[in-house]
């Protein structure tokens, strides 16, 4: 058995190995047991359920809420030559019944089904005949954290799918899923009856994945930045509200970039057109709220950039694994300013959520902050927050890469803390640092504050060191910000200990300005695919460009034909003949025959 499934693995997806886990899931599976699979994002878990699919007899039937998605889903199996199919509701009667024949006449492989068209009498009724002769190979429950209420994916008909194992609990079924929280597993255990199942727990770690955040210093440049970082490719970029979404995506496109806006306020039929364009096109930038990405398979996205707070490290974690799904390369950029805690604060109180729960989003909010401003390698810190231990810094974060000071603030805190205080504590942070700096201007004249006591004994920190200053203070609760939105700041409870000189403070210093630029300068490119030679990058711009006239003829996604890592290790190697060219990782028996002269033509005229 499991060398038919490596087997399988090389000729029909063109992979060399398996990945982490896969190889253990997919034999417990074939053999017939019930599994539960975390994977982060990224990780692979397709092919956890498409492989014993292959192996086992019958039809595998998965349950994928993203109907949206379905038919990209199985355009990519049918590349390799896999009989898949779908059925919902955008099929229309004719079709749909062509696929039910389809499948009690055994010509599928995989049938990816709605679960509320799963859970139809007609459709179970329909697998009855199937299993008399125990022709369904298995049920595969994808995104499973949507049986559970507290996700953000509920979706009701996922409880009843229990309906599978009491109607054919010999069918094994494997549920999977990206969210990573002990609760929601239990959750999904429970409400599927999996408790049976064995658990395959991967590590979360997306090792591709850069992780970075930076203060808000001019937002928009700073994302230019990053996006120049990773010109001509595709990423995604996340705001917070819908009239920053369109704000951001209308200065991207004044600046040549192909943005596009997503988010709940647009008509479904723009979102649709926006969603499909990202998916299918080259190099599409998708500037959305959270209400965009659930679902969205896209493997090259190659940076995900926040432009405000996410609500709290879950989010964060599942909105940056959207990053870099292939393996290559790519950059999760977070910026935030020191409003941007006060304002998801306001949207907490002000929300209809019961006390209890905004307690617990608080203290979420808390958990990301405390990310944002620690001096930790950044992977080290979003793994433990996940509840695994990463042994060493892992080298490719901000933090690793250009580590940042971690000093005794205690006294710079007590200045601040202190001039809050002086001032009367109603005002924001701009104002009681132009008074720490010693500013000499109308408003801190007018209220007479260059007459206080801590009027200027902070000249030794220049205006953007004190913001993070201020920064840290807010996310250890030092300081508090007032709910009403204007930011006015007043001091928190656990500042009695520290100004009476009980505790003490470490604070992270960022470099005075001129050298955070010559450090993110030095970063440049890292994030992104090694440069190839001018050779190479020739044959691979010329396969791209085939690959695009491929994928528009077949209307299909460019990366549904070969993925860049795929197009990239064969403009490297440059095989001359068909043998050579299926030794690449990516290229598999159907993809070969389909596609091995014609990419042997375009290298052979790029050459
Ligand atoms: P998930 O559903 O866990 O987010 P996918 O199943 O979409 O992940 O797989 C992510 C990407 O990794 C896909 O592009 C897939 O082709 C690739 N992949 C999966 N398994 C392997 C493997 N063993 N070797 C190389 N690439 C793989
Ligand atoms: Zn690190």
């Amino acid at each position: 058995m499991p060398d038919s499934a490596l087997l399988l693995l090389r000729d029909v997806f063109g992979h060399a190995e398996f990945r982490g886990g896969q190889e253990a899931i997919i034999n417990h599976v074939a053999a017939g047991g019930d599994a539960l699979v975390l994977m982060p994002t990224g990780g692979g878990k397709s092919l956890c359920y498409q492989l014993p699919a292959l192996l086992r007899m019958g039809t595998a039937i998965v349950v994928s809420p993203l109907i949206a998605l379905m038919q990209d889903q199985v355009d990519a199996l049918r590349q390799l030559g896999v009989r898949a199919t779908f059925l919902n509701s955008t099929l229309s009667a004719p079709d749909a019944l062509e696929v039910e024949q389809a499948l009690l006449a055994g010509d599928l492989d995989l049938l990816y089904v709605a679960p509320e068209r799963l859970l139809t009498p007609r459709f179970l009724a329909l697998l009855d005949q199937l299993s008399d002769q125990s022709r369904i190979a298995l049920f595969a429950i994808d995104e499973a954290h949507c049986v559970s209420q507290w996700g953000h994916d509920f979706r009701p008909e996922y409880r009843q799918l229990t309906v599978l194992h009491e109607r054919w609990p010999q069918v094994p079924r494997i549920a999977l899923t990206a969210t990573a929280d002990a609760p929601t597993q239990r959750e999904i255990a429970e409400r599927l009856q999996l408790e049976g199942a064995r658990h395959f727990i991967s590590s979360f770690d997306r090792p591709n994945i850069r992780y970075a955040v930076e203060a808000k210093d001019g937002g928009l440049r700073q994302l230019m930045e990053v996006i120049d970082r990773h010109r001509g490719a595709s990423g995604i970029v996340y705001c917070l509200s819908r009239r920053k979404v369109e704000a951001t995506a209308d200065a991207l496109r004044e600046q040549g970039i192909d943005a596009l806006p997503y988010h709940a306020g647009l008509d479904a039929e723009v979102r649709a057109e926006h969603q499909r364009r990202f998916l299918r096109e080259d190099g599409v930038v998708m500037v959305a709220t959270i209400a965009f990405g659930m679902g969205i398979d896209k493997p090259d996205v190659r940076f995900v950039a926040h432009m405000d707070l996410p609500k709290s490290m879950e989010g964060y974690y599942q909105e940056t694994g959207r990053a870099g799904r292939d393996g290559e390369p790519s950059e999760a950029w977070l910026c935030f300013g020191m409003g941007d805690a006060a304002l998801l604060r306001q949207m907490i109180e002000n929300s209809d959520a019961p006390d209890e729960r905004k307690r617990v989003e608080h203290r979420k909010l808390d958990a990301l902050l405390g990310y944002c401003e620690s001096t930790a390698c950044r992977r080290q810190s979003l793994l433990a927050y996940f509840g695994e231990t990463y042994p060493q810094p892992c080298g490719n974060c901000d933090n690793c890469l250009s580590p940042v000071a971690s000093i005794d603030g205690t006294e710079i805190a007590r200045k601040a803390l202190s001039c809050v205080y002086r001032t009367g504590q109603r005002f924001g942070a701009g104002h009681v640092i132009d008074v720490l700096r010693g500013s000499d201007n109308a408003r801190v004249r007018q209220f007479g504050h260059d007459t206080l006591s801590t009027y200027g004994i902070g000249r030794d920190l220049d205006a953007r060191q004190w913001r993070s200053v201020f920064r840290q203070l807010l996310a250890t609760g030092l300081l508090e910000s007032d709910l009403d939105g204007h930011g006015s700041l007043r001091l928190g409870a656990s500042s009695t200990p520290l100004l009476r000189g009980e505790t003490t403070l470490s604070l992270r210093m960022d470099p005075a300005r001129k050298a955070a630029r010559r450090e993110r300068g030095k970063r440049d490119g890292a994030a992104t695919p090694a440069m190839l030679d001018d050779d190479a990058q020739r044959r691979f711009d010329a396969l791209r460009a085939w690959r695009g006239d491929s994928a528009r003829s077949q209307n299909l996604p460019a990366y549904v034909i070969f993925h860049d890592a795929t197009l990239r290790e064969i403009a490297v190697n440059a095989p001359t003949d068909l043998d050579a060219l299926a030794q690449i990782n990516g290229v598999g028996a159907a993809k070969l025959a389909r596609y091995g002269d014609a990419l042997l033509e375009v290298l052979s005229t790029a050459a």
